[in-house]
């Protein structure tokens, strides 16, 4: 438990042992409500407006209205930040359907529970960066689209979960999720990307993705450093057949391959050339974005130094 935790629970911040929600929270009952993971470096959220339209975006795809405006929840942001002991920091914005008798209707609940968190950042093991990942292909397949769309980024995670604790079981970090048509997916909080035939290839969109924001932010950097840039369907082949792959995600940020497996193994040397050469530009972006950030003087949010 993170005693030096900034909690914030509906319209004001509480201690740990006051943040408490109903058992009767649809989100608990039901998985029903949407959230946000961000990651904080040196007390600035990184991608803060993105993040907070993906929210806007996963809540109107559930029909869940968000009880606070994108500048209230910037506020409650840097108010949590601020009574967090961290500046560098792990933190969680989410909004539930709310506290409502038993039954699926959503309009049983006519106030979403709002909290944010903010907390100590474990950020994952050097040996990651380093050494690598082992990525398992799994047998759980992500969220049909037109079942679930997994560009909602909802409380209700059990197809991660499932394919994370396979993963677990074959030893691996992270697992690979292919789509319903057999095509590669993404990973249970992670995209996938790969080197191959001198492109840099990722599922597009349309594979049945959540669009990750750090996977915006790569695409972005790829494209400005030239190289080539294929969004696309892809199988497990595609995977045997790369010269790199590696993960993003907005805790992990870049993460190398360096052992894949699946209906075969492949090894992959650590980090290779362009993921290394990635994995800089996007600390070389954090850091610019931060210091644009700070420059920008005290931020009118209230949040000061
Ligand atoms: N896919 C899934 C299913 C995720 O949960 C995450 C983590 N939010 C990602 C991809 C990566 O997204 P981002 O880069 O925005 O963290």
């Amino acid at each position: 438990m993170d005693e030096s935790a900034g909690i914030y629970l509906n319209d004001r911040l509480v201690s740990l042992a006051e943040a408490r929600v109903s058992v009767l929270d649809h989100g608990f009952l039901y998985g029903d409500g949407v959230y946000e993971t961000m990651r904080v470096y040196g007390g600035v959220v990184f991608m803060m407006e993105e993040h907070l339209a993906r929210l806007e975006k996963s809540a109107s795809l559930i029909e869940l209205r968000l009880p606070k405006s994108p500048r209230q929840i910037k506020l409650a942001i840097y108010e949590t930040l601020e009574v967090c002991g961290h500046k560098d920091a792990y933190l969680r914005v989410t909004v539930s359907r709310g506290e409502g008798p038993i039954g699926l209707d959503p309009e049983l609940c006519p106030r979403p529970t709002f909290f944010v968190y903010a907390g100590r950042l474990k950020p994952p093991p050097r040996d990651y960066y380093e050494k690598g990942i082992t990525l398992a292909m799994v047998h759980t397949r992500r969220n049909l689209m037109e079942a679930l769309d997994p560009q909602i980024k909802s409380l209700n995670f059990l197809n991660n979960i499932m394919a994370k604790a396979e993963a677990k079981k074959a030893g691996a970090h992270e697992a690979l999720m292919l789509n319903h048509r057999g095509q590669l997916a993404e990973g249970t909080t992670s995209n996938i990307f790969f080197v191959a035939k001198g492109a840099l290839c990722t599922p597009g969109p349309g594979c049945g993705i959540l669009r990750g924001i750090t996977r915006d932010v790569v695409l972005g950097i790829a494209r400005r450093l030239d190289m080539k840039v294929v969004e696309g369907e892809f199988g497990e082949e595609d995977i045997l057949g790369a010269s790199e792959v590696y993960i993003t995600s907005t805790i992990m940020e870049v993460v190398p391959v360096s052992r894949f497996t699946g209906g075969r193994t492949k090894d992959f040397p650590g980090a290779g050339e362009v993921t290394r050469a990635l994995m800089a530009e996007y600390r070389k972006e954090v850091s610019s974005y931060v210091e644009n950030t700070k420059a920008a003087g005290p931020s009118i949010w209230g949040f000061t130094e």
